[in-house]
Parts: C-alpha cells; structure tokens; sequence
C-alpha cells in the first residue's frame, strides 16, 4: 500500500523591516515574531533600497499626498527585505503586522506594540507586507532578482 503524500502547500510574502525598524534596532524583534509564528526566513537581506525599486514596489500609490514622502522615508535608511515562508502567510504576517496607522494597530501585533505616530507627513509604521500573490510574486522579483 503506498502511503497517500502530498505536499504541504506553501506560500511566499515579502517583508520589509522599513528604516525606522532598521534604524531603531527593532530588526531582530520583528523576524523573532515572524518565526515565533512559526513561518520560516527563505531569504534575508539589508540593503539601501534605490528610487527605481521603491517606484515601481509602490507604483499603486503613485500621484498619492504620501508617495513622494514615503520613497523619501524609505531611502532614509538601509531596508530589511526578506522572503517568508508559510501556509497562509500573505493573510498570517498581515494579522502580525497590524493596521497601517500605527495608532490604531491592536496591541499584539507588530505595529500596535512597537510603533506610534510620530507626527510626521508618511506613517513610519515599522514593516510592510504583500498584500496578495500576485503582489508577493512580484514584489519577491523586485527585491530578489536572483531567487529561483
Ligand atoms: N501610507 C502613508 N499614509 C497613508 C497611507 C499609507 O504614509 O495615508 C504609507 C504607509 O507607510 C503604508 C504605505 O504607505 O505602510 C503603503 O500603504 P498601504 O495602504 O499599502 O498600507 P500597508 O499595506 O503597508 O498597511
């Protein structure tokens, strides 16, 4: 008889420790709770992310009041850029993160226990996250060119 395996289905997000994370040395907290969770580090990297990248990753925030102020926040600092593995985990590291105003993020969560507003034009609110496969995959291509 041979034994019914199937494979466990998987899921890829990218996240990124944003520079006030980086900066406020809030990196390793964050991937502790990430693996806490139970969801596995694929890739890890820090680099300073360039105006090309941060154009087209938030592209659907073009023309916004914040866009301008937020590539500029993100090039402030290095940027932690990770790939992370787990079932659900587009929906799962989101839950983690908590709400984009820091302010109204639950406690619990990344965001509502790590971050404030700190009255400044762009909400500086610690990490981001994909927000959906096709985001994942392509946002993955964007900061890991060379990932298979
Ligand atoms: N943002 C901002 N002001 C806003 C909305 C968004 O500064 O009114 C910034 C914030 O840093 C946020 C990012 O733009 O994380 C992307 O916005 P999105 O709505 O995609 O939020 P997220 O998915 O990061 O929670």
């Amino acid at each position: 008889m041979t034994e019914n395996v199937t494979e466990e289905p998987t899921e890829r997000t990218l996240v990124l420790v944003k520079p006030d994370g980086v900066r406020r040395g809030l990196s390793g907290e964050i991937l502790r709770r990430i693996e806490a969770k139970g969801y596995v580090l694929r890739a890890v990297q820090l680099l300073d992310a360039t105006t090309d990248v941060l154009h087209r990753h938030y592209a659907e925030h073009e023309g916004k009041p914040f866009f301008e102020p937020l590539v500029e926040f993100m090039m402030s600092g290095p940027v932690l850029a990770a790939v992370v593995e787990g079932e659900d985990v587009i929906k799962g590291f989101r839950s983690l993160a908590g709400a984009t105003n820091p302010t109204e993020a639950a406690p619990g969560t990344i965001r509502g226990d790590l971050g404030r507003d700190w009255g400044l034009k762009v909400q500086q609110n610690l990490v981001h996250g994909s927000d959906s496969p096709e985001s994942a995959a392509r946002e993955i291509g964007l900061w890991f060119p060379g990932l298979a």
